[in-house]
């Protein structure tokens, strides 16, 4: 192995919210880092998750949040432990974006926006000497060096530490389209498959429910899918669903409709009232009366909810159907339209310190790594941590080399 360069320098690829927050703690410790990001400006996806208030993370006790990492729970649990969402919160409180936390116990900006935040986080970066190269794209490596595509011409540029913070393969234009799986397949690196993850389901609406509910959501509902269930707001979309609720079960239906199509997930007009109840409030509004009229008059119900009913209920059995009306998914919508993306690179070729097993000195973080969590701030987070928990031991083994 080379030896270092005095100071050790740093290439950090990806400049989304992992490789900046990889970036300030390394450049804090008075290492130059610089960052490469092949889009014109940083942080796309990061602002495109402004837009929805910016969940940074939750304030559930943290055994339930590491929980919700299913299967690579341990593998996280470090990295989590070592930069908390409570550490998250002080840190954006630090940049002037005060958190909050809102009544579902996920956490907030108080500005419901990314670009204050980034504002301030950017001057951060540039007051501790942090070098940003925008419009590079990298191509892989070339021997050691690291080879870049910048405005048609190819730069190669050879760090003493490599961070890859390349993001997954969703919303491709916003930067991170999973393209580095070749570039590490080149050296021998396989990945566990891209798969779509917090998005939404295809099913067959009639055209005229098409016609007049898509777009419009349905607050209050509960889904349930075998074991999984979940309470909240799913959006009718032109050709199926999506919503807070569908994504907390999107990874089990996913991995059902691999198997199997379609699949049949339940739906809870009323989540509040038992059948029993539902059955009652039915039987004090005549019978004579319009279905309509009933089932406003006595649960209350929308037409978006009575549409769905006469589009997929039993109406001979109408409390069945409003307490589990069956809804057959037949795919998920693409990758491109998803909010994040599951596989990325495995564990098992990773040391703890997130190092590359077979490329000494190149690190990975943030979402290209095979972990997947449902939409509520467990993604972010697991970003931050990542980054903070492999800058950790960056600068420890740099700090104690001659
Ligand atoms: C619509 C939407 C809303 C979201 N809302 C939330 C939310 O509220 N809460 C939450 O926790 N998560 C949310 N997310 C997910 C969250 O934004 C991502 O998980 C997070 O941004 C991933 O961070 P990252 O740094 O790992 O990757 P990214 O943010 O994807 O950054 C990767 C960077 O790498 C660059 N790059 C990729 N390939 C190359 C290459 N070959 N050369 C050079 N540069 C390259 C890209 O341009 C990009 O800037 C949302 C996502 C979307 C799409």
């Amino acid at each position: 192995m080379s030896p270092l360069s005095s100071p050790p320098q740093i290439a950090v690829i990806g400049a989304g919210p992992a490789g900046l927050m990889l970036a300030e703690r390394l450049s804090a410790k008075g290492f130059p880092v610089d960052i490469y990001d092949r889009m014109p400006s940083v942080a796309r996806k990061f602002l495109m998750a402004g837009r929805g208030g910016l969940n940074l993370t939750h304030s559930e006790a943290p055994e339930t949040f590491l929980t919700r990492y299913g299967a690579t729970a341990e593998r996280l649990r470090p990295m989590i432990e070592a930069f908390s969402p409570q550490d998250l919160r002080n840190w954006a409180d630090g940049l002037g974006a005060e958190t909050f936390v809102g009544s579902s116990g996920r956490v907030f900006p108080k500005a419901l926006k990314a670009s204050p935040l980034l504002r301030a986080w950017l001057n951060r970066l540039s007051a501790q000497g942090v070098c940003l190269h925008l419009r590079h794209d990298w191509q892989g490596f070339d021997d050691t060096a690291l080879v870049f595509s910048h405005n048609s011409e190819t730069r190669r540029v050879t760090p003493d530490i490599t961070v890859l913070a390349l993001g997954g393969a969703s919303w491709p234009r916003l930067g991170a389209d999973g393209g580095w799986a070749a570039h590490l397949g080149a050296r021998g690196i396989t990945i566990a498959p891209f798969r779509p993850a917090n998005m939404g389901f295809l099913t067959q609406w009639s055209d005229i429910f098409r016609a007049r509910f898509a777009g419009q959501p349905l607050k209050n509902i509960r889904l349930t899918f075998g074991e999984h269930s979940r309470q909240g707001e799913l959006m009718i979309t032109r050709d199926g669903i999506e919503g807070g609720a569908v994504y907390a079960l999107s990874a089990a239906l996913r991995d059902a409709l691999e198997t199997t199509t379609p699949v049949t997930l339940f739906l809870d007009l009323r989540p509040e009232l038992s059948v029993g109840q539902v059955t009652d409030k039915l039987a004090r509004v005549p019978t004579h009366q319009s279905l309509s009229n009933r089932l406003r008059k006595a649960l209350n119900l929308s037409p978006l909810h009575i549409a769905l009913l006469r589009d997929c209920g039993n109406l001979s059995d109408l409390a069945q159907s409003i307490k589990a009306l069956p809804l057959r998914l037949t795919g998920t919508q693409s990758l491109e339209r998803a909010i994040s993306s599951a596989g990325g690179l495995r564990f098992d070729d990773l040391t703890d310190t997130l190092e590359l097993k077979a490329l000494p000195r190149v690190y990975a973080i943030g979402e290209m790594l095979d972990w997947e969590a449902s939409t509520g701030g467990y993604l972010l987070q697991a970003c931050f941590s990542s980054a903070v928990h492999a800058s950790t031991h960056i600068s420890q083994s740099l700090s104690a080399r001659p």
